[in-house]
């Protein structure tokens, strides 16, 4: 009897817990891990990245942790944030330039000194593509090549002597990447999943092979466009962002979006190049874009110029500098976009569902 009542108790429990780990919260965070525009250093600011997170609420949201993007000082920030480069599943490149990319190599070393026992990360990018001007932008072999100078001082021969046994093979960090590449297209394809988070990528006009990304999951749906902007590079155009993007944030619940502020414009006679200014989106023309979509939580990062940023060293002035979240903000509502604004600062972050 008493065996049956342990038995019977032993099944309810079981069952009660099966049911509790199905209904389990889930949620979603996005972290800005660096909010800097541009190759240039500013005081405090990591270069551009984001972190998106999702898994239990128990958990705070961790468990497929995704990184898009890593600029200068991406793993600094994640020690601020408590993660450790081995619990990154993907990283995804929108485009190479060095302020998206700079972070990577500090990220790929830690990797590889103290966590190569893990599994690969997969590295998700455009697949090699040639500019108008002839330049071949590569992701793979940026990837490739992630820690030659490494290699070449002789210290990854050197550490892999020390660490016999701990996994850093001597061909360097390089060899824990799982590169994926894919032909950027105008229409979503998706380009990474795992359990119930599924990852779409599209075209955008940037660089030669720029492309934009959808994180979907149970929690909600973010978008990071990157540098994307309209395909036309110069006026006239109905406006500066892309309509690939557009489609791709159709609904999102999140839209992360690098931000030139209009004051940089050829107009108020800054000083920025205009090819440098017109392949940006302009932080108006991104509200009215959020707001078409219908994006619930808008978050501008990669903000140009930065926040208080006064000088220069480029020879570009910043008119009305310098400026601020309040001008920043000013912008994307005069475009219409009437949601939630989170005008970005490192580690600034949305969780979803809001608690
Ligand atoms: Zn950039």
């Amino acid at each position: 009897m008493t065996h049956h009542t342990t038995l019977a108790g032993a099944i309810a429990l079981a069952l009660a817990l099966g049911t509790a780990a199905a209904e389990a919260e889930t949620c979603l965070k996005v972290t800005l891990t660096g909010t800097k525009g541009g190759p240039m250093a500013v005081n405090g600011l990591a270069g551009a990245g984001t972190l998106i997170q999702y898994g239990e609420k128990a958990d705070s949201c961790r468990g497929i942790d995704l990184q898009v993007d890593a600029g200068r000082a991406t793993a600094l920030r994640h020690s601020e944030l408590g993660v450790w480069p081995a619990e990154i599943d993907a990283i995804f490149f929108t485009h190479t330039h060095s302020d998206h990319a700079d972070g990577f190599a500090d990220f790929m070393q830690l990797r590889w000194h103290y966590q190569s026992d893990q599994p690969k990360i997969d590295v998700v990018c455009s697949a090699d593509s040639v500019s108008p001007r002839g330049h071949t932008n590569s992701c793979a072999s940026f990837v490739k090549h992630i820690a030659d100078a490494y290699i070449h001082s002789g210290e990854i021969a050197e550490r892999h002597w020390q660490r016999k046994g701990s996994g850093a093979s001597a061909e360097g960090p390089s060899a824990l990447a799982n590169v994926m590449t894919f032909e950027p297209s105008d229409e979503p394809q998706v380009v990474w999943s795992k359990g119930d988070v599924t990852v779409s990528a599209i075209r955008s006009t940037h660089t030669a092979g720029h492309a934009s990304y959808r994180i979907d999951t149970p929690a909600g749906s973010v978008v990071v466009a990157g540098d994307a902007s309209n395909d036309l590079q110069e006026p006239p155009r109905a406006h500066s962002t892309s309509d690939q993007v557009e489609k791709l944030a159709q609904d999102a619940d999140v839209l992360v979006h690098s931000s030139t502020h209009p004051v940089m414009g050829p107009e108020a006679g800054g000083g920025m190049p205009k090819p440098v200014f017109y392949r940006q989106s302009t932080v108006d023309d991104i509200g009215a874009m959020a707001e078409r979509a219908g994006v619930k939580h808008l978050m501008l990062t990669h903000l140009t110029p930065s926040l208080g940023e006064v000088e220069r060293i480029d020879g570009w002035n910043i008119p009305n500098a310098p400026l601020t979240e309040a001008d920043f903000e000013a912008a994307a509502r005069s475009g219409g976009y009437g949601g939630d604004l989170l005008v970005g600062k490192d580690l600034a972050s949305i969780q979803l569902p809001a608690d």
